[in-house]
């Protein structure tokens, strides 16, 4: 074994990740006399949750008639059945008492003349069980709402006790022999030296994997590294092949056009200049939810009905809105298509595509966020030691889609759900069993395998064949023939890591190491997701089968599980979804045909 001087720490909790999610869960621990430590790999509020533009989701009811029973029973219809009916209830009703809360942490809401939170609607938001019209539920600070929230949370994380470890890389989980989570080891980027964080509790808040492919809304940052250290562990990912496609990102930048423009009144437009969301969804047009919204733009332009010079995008238009509006509640916006599309917003529409967006697979857990496998036919058996929250999760809350706005909900409401579940369960100060003298050796020997990884193919061009392959093959729509051509090409992609070559060896500011860590992260989450798209003969949520056009709930409406060992064999099990609730305050919705 080489010789890797190791700082040990220890700690009640340790949450890896410093994102709304990680935040949330750090303070709230800190909250409850728990030694809690957080490890990030950048500062705080350069998470990706800084990025979220349009708002949070909560029936306040601030602006016309709401209930969270509503809220439910649209994310429930939003998931098309996939999500669990008891993690769901617990999110919409804990929405209003978390937003209130994050108002009085310091969060800068927009506000009502009367002085109430400013609420907008948002796509697949509706009233009296999708019979009424549009709820205005979406909570904004302007277009800035995830920045908003991500300073308040760190002010907070500050005034609480806990201890922060910024510009640290988790390498690697720490498991027992019994399976257990015993912590984490990390890198410190600054001087590269390795610390152990011991810890009877540690929480993966690390956010989604976007970055498996091309063209992205996320962060160059979000790899998943919470989803690679769990597939290493030899746990299964849930869910994978629901990846939501937002439909406007910028044309060619990627970047991300809020659906709160949508919400403020925009429209999209074919090249006829027609608003052709009417066709598709003639109650709720261009706020259906995102997964129709991408197919529908995707349909126009087969068609031949895209705009520009290649007839392969769409246009959102904004110029009906006038000034103030854009001025008040969409600034932001109008400078993201300034400065990467170079249009004025006010005169001109925005060029925009469906941009992958969001995961809606991820960690499995139950609703206090702790990790769940299925063990000896128990779906639902928790694995010790171990939680995850935010997009990193699946609870399942968004199951084969995400509405939008619910994602900053699900990281307030989860990380607050993990520290009230470590209070009842974790003893502050609580004494650890002794941990093996070998329990690190398998993620050093790894860590100065990649460190000293000499073979003939750079980071990069395994990364830009990855990421190509997961953009034409795992796209919006999906047939038997493109998942079985890109499963065998990203295999072999998984496989060409072996030959991968780290160019730096020092130890202090090594991005190439750390890039090499991400993209082995990604490689096994971009296999986990196209080989259980290719083995989901239906189409659900995001999931669009061109060979299988229908939902299929007698055989499908299960929650897919995927393992992939190191050498790339991967496996696939089920869970089943949960279709109770955990009060009488609502009644379990039924699978019925998903139209708006
Ligand atoms: C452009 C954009 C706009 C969005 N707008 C909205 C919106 O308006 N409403 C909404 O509900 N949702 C929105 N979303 C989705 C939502 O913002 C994200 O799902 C959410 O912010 C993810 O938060 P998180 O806390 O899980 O992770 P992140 O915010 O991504 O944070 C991940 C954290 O993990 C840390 N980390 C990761 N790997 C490691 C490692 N190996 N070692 C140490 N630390 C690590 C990082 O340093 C970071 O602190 C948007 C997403 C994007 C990309």
């Amino acid at each position: 074994m080489p010789a890797y001087k190791i700082h040990e720490h220890s700690f009640d909790m340790v949450v890896v990740g410093a994102g709304g999610a990680g935040l949330r869960a750090t303070f709230g621990l800190a909250q409850k006399g728990l030694k809690t430590a957080c490890i990030t790999k950048v500062f705080p509020t350069r998470s990706h949750t800084v990025a979220a533009q349009g708002g949070v989701a909560a029936a306040l009811a601030n602006m016309g008639e709401d209930d969270w029973r509503y809220h439910y029973f649209d994310t429930i219809k939003g998931s098309d059945w996939l999500g669990d009916q008891d993690a769901i209830e617990y999110m919409c009703k804990e929405a209003i008492p978390a937003i209130v809360e994050l108002e009085h942490y310091g969060v800068p809401f927009s506000r009502t003349d009367d002085g109430r939170i400013y609420q907008r609607p948002f796509g697949g938001m509706t009233t009296r069980y999708g019979e009424g019209p549009p709820a205005q539920r979406t909570c904004a600070a302007a277009d800035r709402t995830g920045h908003a929230i991500l300073h308040t949370l760190y002010q907070q994380s500050l005034a609480h006790d806990a201890q922060f470890f910024i510009e640290y890389f988790a390498l690697d989980l720490i498991m027992d022999a019994d399976g257990s989570c015993r912590g984490v080891l990390a890198l410190d980027l600054s001087t590269g030296e390795l610390h152990l964080f011991k810890a009877q509790g540690t929480v993966l808040a690390t956010g989604g994997y976007g970055r498996a492919y091309f063209s992205a809304t996320s962060a160059h940052t979000c790899t998943g590294d919470g989803g690679g250290m769990v597939l290493r562990a030899g746990l299964s990912l849930q869910d994978m092949e629901f990846v939501q496609f937002h439909p406007t990102g910028i044309y060619g930048a990627g970047c991300l056009i809020t659906e709160g423009v949508r919400g403020e009144g925009g429209i999209l437009r074919n090249s006829n200049g027609e608003r052709f969301m009417e066709r598709y969804a003639p109650s709720v047009k261009d706020l259906a939810p995102r997964d129709m919204v991408s197919r529908s733009m995707t349909i126009e332009i087969r068609e031949g009905r895209g705009v520009g010079e290649h007839k392969d995008h769409i246009l959102l238009d904004l110029t009906h809105l006038g000034p103030e509006v854009i001025h008040e509640k969409l600034p932001g916006i109008a400078e993201s298509a300034r400065i990467f599309a170079g249009v004025d917003v006010e005169k001109e529409p925005i060029p925009v595509i469906p941009t992958v967006h969001y995961n809606m697979g991820g960690i499995p857990t139950n609703y206090h966020g702790e990790v769940v496998q299925l063990k000896n036919g128990n779906p639902d058996e928790v694995v010790p030691g171990l939680y995850a929250i935010g997009e990193a999760a699946c609870v399942s809350v968004h199951g084969a889609n995400r509405l939008g706005s619910n994602s900053l909900l699900d990281l307030v409401v989860f990380g607050r759900a993990v520290a009230n579940r470590a209070a009842e369960t974790v003893k502050a100060d609580g004494a650890q069993a002794r941990l093996a003298g070998d329990a690190c050796d398998e993620a050093i020997a790894r860590l100065d395998k990649l460190r000293n990884a000499n073979g003939d193919t750079p980071t990069a061009v395994i990364r830009d064949k990855m990421q190509r392959t997961m953009q034409a093959d795992a796209a919006v729509f999906r047939t038997g023939e493109t998942l079985a051509d890109g499963v065998r090409k990203i295999r072999e992609i998984h496989a060409s890591f072996a030959d991968v070559k780290v160019s730096d060896r020092s130890l202090v500011w090594n991005s190439d190491l750390v890039e090499t860590y991400e993209l082995s992260n990604l490689l096994g989450q971009a296999l986990a997701t196209i080989v259980s798209a290719e083995n989901r003969t239906e189409s659900r949520g995001a999931h669009a089968r061109e060979d299988f056009p229908e939902r299929d709930d007698a055989q499908w409406q299960k929650h897919t599980l995927c393992s992939v060992a190191e050498d790339g064999t991967t496996h696939i099990d089920y869970r089943p979804v949960h279709m109770y609730t955990l009060t009488d305050d609502v009644e379990v919705v039924p699978p019925k045909k998903r139209v708006y």
